[in-house]
């Protein structure tokens, strides 16, 4: 538990943002101070009116004195300030609590980003999105809020106690011994069940969005197979077990106020029945009716706080996978990236593959074993190979999206690569995500807000989606993916050629980019290009023939291997795989 505090300390208070956490704290101290000013006003009315002879005066700490009616007057307006200021101490814990969540959500989301690629390959995207939507607001609502409402309301309930310690003692110390011993029992019950609840919700709640999530992504294919019911199934599965869950945790967190309740009741009960066959009747009603209501403030206060408790205890696994992917070990980006255009050309001569190999985290055979490849500049060099030869693995190899096990990559003979190089690589990849925006963003991609609409109209035309783009209703303006126009798996994957276009790149990577056009849009494209290309190297990713005729020179890759490097008819006489693949 104290783990848990210490994490929710660190995660949403950090240095910069203490002070406000501290006017919290003394805005609490000020409501306490009212509650217990109002309950030591009233122990003094009833004290004074249950007096059978009452004097004029009434004697207040301090030395004061008074008469009933403006004790009267004061004890309402303190009554009534005490609300208002209990209001804003609420407002206020609200207004910097929702602050600090949405604060610690885009962190954790930036987080996903600035991991590497690699970090990416084996965490389910369900897991991120549960943290930065779910595991935030529980953090908040069973930790953060929690834990402030212990110290607020124990604040309360620590200065009523000594109220009415200073009033009856002996009838406190034993009414609180009678609560303590109540509590600490019902909580060695409820506590570890509220962890075990805890830890399933979490889990229960990510597979709820991992079935949610397929159920929208995988729509086209849950008509085509009719699977409707199976996915509404899983659904409906995670979404019960976690109303189970939630009605669990409910039965849990009533049984401690309605115990401290009960003890309070009865105990007061008790207190009248004994007092009754005292002497001194009249001497009792001003404690007992101080002590009524010092009971009925300090009972709320109690019972937030055990609620705190439990709550913490729930909260604790949401708060650590929020602490988890905060400290995600994450790799400092070079210190000074050049913006694009202060950077040289990237390549002057080549880009050298040396001895390069990469297993997968989850794979059990070397996706590349040994890869000896030579990109020249200005070249359009194909890839050529079959499904599974590692030719997308060497992709992400070149881009620097995943380190090699071993191995080096030398540009222009450095093998360390100039700080922002990769702005200076464009990648189309097999698979397309168009943006939910429009074609502008979707070209512009990440720089939208900056768009120049001639290069992009620009490198729309390079993509050959020149007449389309004339087509469109509102030009740049159309909007396309999810909620705009449906585009066809060709137009999407030239679009995603215009995005890497736009920013001129000196090296073009396609990886199987052509795969949804027809032959004669892919043969213009790749001309397109060719032509187009002057300085720009090209490397094209593709098992069709086309695209590969088109090329300079082509690698053949085999089993994780470059097996043979060379023009297409020496390709085509000296290796049987390129042979097998080009199917002849
Ligand atoms: P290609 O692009 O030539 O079809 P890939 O480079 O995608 O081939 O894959 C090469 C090998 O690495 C294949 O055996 C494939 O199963 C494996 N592989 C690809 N991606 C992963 C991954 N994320 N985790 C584990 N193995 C992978
Ligand atoms: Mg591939």
């Amino acid at each position: 538990m104290l783990e848990t505090l210490k994490m929710i300390y660190q995660v949403f208070i950090p240095p910069g943002q203490r002070a406000r956490w501290v006017g919290l704290i003394f805005l609490g101290v000020a409501v306490a101070v009212a509650e217990t000013l109002t309950a030591l006003l009233i122990f003094r009315v009833l004290d004074h009116v249950a007096d059978p002879r009452p004097a004029d005066v009434i004697e207040l700490p301090l030395g004061l004195e008074t008469t009933l009616v403006p004790l009267l007057l004061v004890a309402g307006a303190v009554f009534v300030a005490r609300g208002l200021l209990s209001i804003l101490s609420l407002y206020a814990q609200a207004r910097v609590v929702h602050n600090a969540a949405a604060t610690v959500s885009a962190l954790v989301h930036r987080r996903y980003l600035q991991a590497p690629y690699r970090f990416h390959l084996t965490r389910s995207s369900s897991e991120s999105l549960r943290t930065v939507l779910w595991s935030v607001d529980v953090t908040v609502n069973s930790a953060l809020n929690p834990a402030i409402s212990v110290v607020t309301a124990g604040l309360t309930a620590g200065m009523l106690f000594v109220l009415l310690l200073g009033i009856a003692p002996v009838m406190t110390l034993a009414a609180v011994g009678v609560l303590a011993v109540g509590l600490a029992l019902v909580l060695t019950v409820v506590q570890p069940r509220l962890s075990r609840l805890g830890r399933k919700s979490e889990k229960t709640s990510q597979l709820m969005l991992a079935a949610v999530r397929d159920s929208f992504d995988s729509v086209r294919d849950i008509k085509a197979y009719r699977a409707e019911d199976y996915f509404d199934t899983r659904f409906r599965r995670h979404r019960s077990y976690l109303a189970r869950l939630r009605s669990d945790r409910a039965l849990l967190d009533q049984l401690p106020p309605n115990m401290v309740e009960s003890i309070v009741v009865l105990g007061l009960l008790v207190l009248i029945g004994l007092a009754q066959t005292g002497s001194s009747f009249n001497d009792l009603v001003p404690v007992l009716g101080a002590f009524g209501y010092a009971a009925l403030r300090i009972v709320p206060s109690v019972n937030k706080m055990v609620a705190s408790v439990n709550k913490l205890r729930f909260g604790q696994q949401a708060a650590r996978n929020v602490w988890d992917d905060l400290h995600l070990a994450i790799p400092q980006a070079p210190p000074d990236e050049l913006a694009p255009e202060d950077l040289g050309p990237l390549l002057e001569r080549e880009i050298e593959l040396e001895q390069i190999s990469f297993t997968y985290p989850a794979g059990e055979r070397p996706a590349l074993d040994g890869v000896d490849l030579t990109i020249r500049r200005g070249e359009m060099l194909a890839i050529a190979g079959g499904s599974g030869s590692g030719k997308s693995t060497l992709v992400d190899v070149v881009l620097g999206l995943l380190e090699p096990d071993s191995g080096r990559i030398l540009i222009d003979g450095i093998d360390t690569p100039p700080p922002g190089w990769h702005q200076k690589v464009g990648i189309v990849s097999q698979t397309v995500v168009l943006l939910d925006s429009t074609v502008r963003d979707n070209v512009a991609f990440g720089d939208a807000v900056n768009a120049d609409d001639e290069l992009v109209t620009r490198a729309l035309k390079l993509a050959q989606l020149g007449p389309w783009l004339e087509g469109l209703p509102d030009g740049l303006d159309t909007l396309v993916g999810e909620s705009g126009k449906l585009v066809s798996g060709g137009e999407r994957q030239r679009i995603a050629i215009a995005r890497s276009l736009y920013r001129s790149p000196d090296l073009l990577i396609l990886d199987e980019a052509t795969s949804a056009l027809d032959g004669a849009t892919e043969a213009s494209l790749v001309e397109g290009l060719a032509e187009f290309s002057g300085d720009l190297t090209i490397v094209i990713v593709s098992h069709r023939i086309a695209p590969i005729r088109a090329a300079d020179r082509i690698a053949m890759m085999y089993d994780g291997k470059v097996v043979a490097v060379g023009s297409f008819d020496e390709l085509r006489s000296s290796t049987p795989e390129f042979r097998d693949l080009v199917g002849m």
